[in-house]
């Protein structure tokens, strides 16, 4: 793929510059509620890598960090909801209040799988940020604690988010339109 993925058709379209103040609002939310803790922020790897690095310099908080990482089998455009955890915390989490960061919930079954996942390792208290959030996909009902943008369905990529792997390092968020989602 020569030079990357590049701005796709679809209707979900979101600049840098909407993206850095968005994830400054969030910020702000999160100081709010944590002002008095020392919050833990966990990266779900791979796609909320941009939006967990920028986050996390945007707090102005003691934090500490760590990264896990899952994979959900599916089509590129699906997740089946069979979720596998490839990449284990490195901290332990009791008694630690863990906030979750993820780049996308769609049918959510991928946070519920984490979310008992790491509720099983009692921590003091447990919230999920997402920077996207697609409601009208939900399967499962989940708890969304910080939500950068609800976005309508469509596949989006960029800001850390893949097409076929590819499009992580675009700066902005991107989505496919009719004819490239026929094309795959
Ligand atoms: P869920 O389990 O909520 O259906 O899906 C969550 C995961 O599916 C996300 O973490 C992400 O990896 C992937 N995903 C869902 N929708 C999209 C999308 O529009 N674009 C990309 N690139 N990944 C998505």
């Amino acid at each position: 793929m020569t030079g990357g993925p590049k701005v796709g058709g679809g209707a979900v379209q979101i600049s840098a510059e909407a993206i850095a103040l968005r994830v400054r609002e969030v910020a702000r939310a999160i100081e709010d509620d944590y002002r008095n803790t020392r919050l833990h922020l966990i990266c779900v790897l791979t796609g909320a890598f941009a939006f967990f690095a920028d986050l996390a310099r945007q707090l102005d908080l003691a934090i500490t960090v760590d990264f896990l990482a899952v994979t959900s089998y599916g089509s590129q455009l699906r997740s089946s909801g069979e979720v596998r955890l490839t990449k284990d915390l490195s901290l332990p989490i009791a008694g630690r209040d863990v906030l979750v960061i993820e780049d996308i919930i769609d049918s959510g079954l991928t946070m519920q799988y984490l979310l008992r996942y790491l509720s099983g390792r009692g921590p003091a208290s447990l919230e999920v940020a997402t920077l996207l959030d697609k409601p009208s996909r939900r399967a499962v009902e989940i708890p969304l604690r910080y939500v950068g943008f609800t976005i309508p369905d469509a596949f989006v990529y960029g800001y850390g988010l893949d097409h076929d792997q590819f499009g992580r390092n675009l700066p902005f968020i991107t989505s496919l339109g009719e004819a490239e989602l026929a094309s795959l």
